[in-house]
C-alpha cells in the first residue's frame, strides 16, 4: 500500500531516482547485489545487532535496559519493507541470543541456545509484524491523516510492546535463559524499554527506510513547510545547543543526586519544540533519536541508573509531544482548506452564498452607522439552459467561470461577488449609490456580451439592483433586487432594472 498525505514532496519518482543515483555511484556489481536484496539484508542484520548492543550498554539493572532499540528497527522494517525483512531480522535475533549467552555467561549448549534464539525471533517478529499491520490498517481507515497515524502509532507502540514483552519473556523462560520468578521483577522495565525505543526510534528508522528502500509497502509522505529551507548548519547548531542543554541538566542531577532533580530533564521539551517547529519532519525525528541516544549514553556514563525510569518517560513524553507538533501545521492546512470550502464556490471561485450573507450583514452595520450608500446586484444569465442544451454541460460550466472573470473586471477590491446558486450571481457594492451601481451593471453587461462561449453565441444577462435602506436586513434587500431582476426578465431580458425607491 502506498500512503499519501496532502502536500506531497517526496514522490515515488524521486525515490526511484535516489535508488538509481546510488546504483550509478556504487558500480554495477554492488548495485546488482544491493538490488537483489542480500546486501540490504546484511546491512539490516548489522544495524540491528549494533543497536541491540547499544541497548545492552543502556542496561541499568540485570536484563532491564532504558530502551530496547531493536524493537524500533524491527517495527520500522516490517512496516516499510514488509515480509521480505523477516528472514534477516530472524537471523539477527538468533545471533543476539548467542551473543547474550556469552555476555551474561549463561550455561547453555548451542542447540539449546539456537532453539531459544528461534523462539525469541519468532515472538519478537510475530508481535511487531502484527503491530505494523494494525498501523497500516489504521492509516488506511484514517484516510492517511497524519494525526490519526500518530495516535494510532502511539497506541500500537504501547500495546504491541507489552505483547512483545509477554511473548519474549515466556520464550526466554521456556528456553531456560531466564528464571520464571524473575518475570515479576522485570516485565514492567522490559515493556517500557521496548515502548520507549519504539516511540522514539521507529519513526527515524522508517523515514530512513522510506528513502533507501525502492519498493516500500508503506509510505508516509508528509508536508514539508518553509522550514525545509533551513540550512544543515542551522540544524546542527540547534542540535548541539540542545545536546549541551541535556548534558547540563543531567550533570546537575548527577551533582544533586535526588529524584526531584532528575525531573529537570523534562525542560528538554522547550528546545525540542523549537527544533520541531523550525525544522522539517525528518530532522525532527532524527533529533529525537539522537538526543535520546545521548540521554541513554549519559545515564550510563554519569551513573544515573537509579533514575532510569524518569529518563525513559521523559524520552517518551518529549517524543510524543514533538510528533503532535509535526501534525499541527497539517491540521492548520486542513482548517484553511475547510475555510475556503465554506467561503468559496468550488466551480467559479466566486464567494459562497454564506460568505455573501455574512459580508452584507457586516456592511449593513457599517452603512447604518456611517450613513453610507450601498447597493446589491442580482445578475442572472439569460436562457442559460439553452447553453447547456446546445453546447453541453461542460460548456455551461465554462460559461459560468468566464462570466465570473468578466464581472470581476468591473469590480473594486472591496466589492463582493458571490455565486448564489445555478446561474444567479449576487454582487455587493459598498459605498455605492444607485446611479453608480446602474453604470457598473451596464458595464458588466457589456463585458459579458463580449465573451465568446461559442463562436456566434452572444451570452446576455439580466440584472436587478436594490439600494440599501436603513431598516434593511439581508433578506429584504435581496428580495427587492431579485424582484427587480424578475422585472428585467419579464421586460424581455438583457437589461437592467432597479427597485423603485419608496
Ligand atoms: P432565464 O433567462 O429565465 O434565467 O433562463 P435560464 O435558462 O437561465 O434559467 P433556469 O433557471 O430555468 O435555468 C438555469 C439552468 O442552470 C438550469 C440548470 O440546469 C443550470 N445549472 C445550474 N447550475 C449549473 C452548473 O453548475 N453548471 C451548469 N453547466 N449548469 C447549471
Ligand atoms: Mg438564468
Amino acid at each position: 500500500m502506498e500512503l499519501r498525505i496532502i502536500g506531497t514532496r517526496l514522490s515515488a519518482e524521486r525515490m526511484g531516482n535516489h535508488a538509481s543515483g546510488f546504483q550509478n555511484m556504487s558500480g554495477r556489481l554492488l548495485s546488482r547485489i544491493w538490488g537483489s536484496g542480500w546486501l540490504q539484508g546484511l546491512v539490516l542484520i548489522c544495524v540491528w545487532l549494533l543497536v541491540w548492543a547499544f541497548g545492552i550498554l543502556a542496561e541499568y539493572t540485570y536484563h532491564a535496559s532504558i530502551w530496547f532499540p531493536p524493537a524500533g528497527l524491527t517495527f520500522a522494517a516490517l512496516l516499510v519493507i514488509g515480509w521480505r525483512a523477516v528472514p534477516f531480522i530472524f537471523v539477527a535475533a538468533i545471533i543476539s541470543t548467542f551473543w547474550s549467552v556469552e555476555l551474561y555467561s549463561i550455561e547453555s549448549r548451542w542447540p539449546k541456545t539456537l532453539l531459544a534464539g528461534i523462539k525469541f525471533g519468532f515472538a519478537h517478529i510475530l508481535v511487531y509484524a502484527a503491530g505494523a499491520s494494525v498501523l497500516r490498517l489504521i492509516a488506511r481507515r484514517g484516510q492517511d491523516r497524519l494525526p490519526v497515524i500518530i495516535i494510532g502509532f502511539l497506541i500500537v507502540s504501547a500495546v504491541f510492546s507489552l505483547l512483545a514483552t509477554a511473548m519474549v519473556l515466556l520464550m526466554l523462560v521456556s528456553g531456560g535463559l531466564m528464571e520464571f520468578a524473575s518475570i515479576a521483577d522485570s516485565w514492567f522495565a522490559f515493556w517500557v524499554g521496548d515502548m520507549v525505543a519504539l516511540i522514539v526510534l521507529a519513526p527515524l528508522f522508517a523515514s530512513m527506510l522510506f528513502k533507501l528502500y525502492a519498493r516500500p509497502v508503506f509510505r508516509i509522505v508528509t508536508l514539508e513547510l518553509v522550514s525545509q529551507k533551513n540550512s544543515l548548519r542551522q540544524f546542527v547548531f540547534k542540535l548541539f545547543f540542545t545536546a549541551a542543554f541535556v548534558t547540563l541538566l543531567m550533570l546537575i542531577t548527577q551533582q544533586i543526586d535526588t529524584l526531584e532533580s532528575a525531573f529537570l530533564i523534562f525542560f528538554l521539551i522547550i528546545p525540542q519544540m523549537w527544533l520541531t517547529f523550525s525544522e522539517n519532519t525528518f530532522r525532527t525525528v532524527a533529533s529525537l533519536a539522537i538526543l535520546s541516544f545521548l540521554m541513554v549514553l549519559l545515564v550510563y556514563i554519569l551513573g544515573l541508573g537509579d533514575y532510569a525510569f524518569v529518563y525513559q518517560f521523559a524520552i517518551a513524553m518529549v517524543a510524543t509531544t514533538s510528533y503532535f507538533g509535526v501534525a499541527i501545521p497539517l491540521l492548520a492546512l486542513d482548517n484553511e482548506r475547510l475555510r475556503k470550502q465554506v467561503m468559496l464556490d468550488g466551480l467559479t471561485g466566486a464567494a459562497s452564498r454564506d460568505f455573501l450573507v455574512q459580508q452584507v450583514e457586516l456592511e449593513i452595520q457599517r452603512s447604518v452607522r456611517g450613513d453610507r450608500a450601498m447597493c446589491l446586484l442580482v445578475i442572472d444569465i439569460d436562457h442559460f439552459k439553452q447553453i447547456n442544451d446546445r453546447f453541453g454541460h461542460g460548456q455551461g460550466d465554462e460559461a459560468l467561470i468566464q462570466l465570473t472573470t468578466a464581472i470581476k473586471r468591473e469590480l473594486r477590491g472591496t466589492d463582493v461577488l458571490a455565486r448564489f446558486g445555478g446561474d444567479e450571481f449576487v454582487t455587493l457594492l459598498p459605498d455605492t449609490d444607485l446611479e453608480r451601481a446602474q453604470a457598473i451593471a451596464q458595464r458588466v453587461q457589456v463585458q459579458v456580451r463580449a465573451l465568446r462561449i461559442q463562436p456566434d453565441y452572444i451570452m446576455t444577462t439580466s440584472i436587478g439592483i436594490a439600494e440599501f435602506r436603513p431598516d434593511d436586513l439581508f433578506s429584504t434587500l435581496f428580495t427587492r433586487a431579485d424582484q427587480a431582476l424578475y422585472e428585467a426578465k419579464a421586460a424581455g431580458r438583457d437589461r437592467v432594472r432597479s427597485a423603485v425607491a419608496v
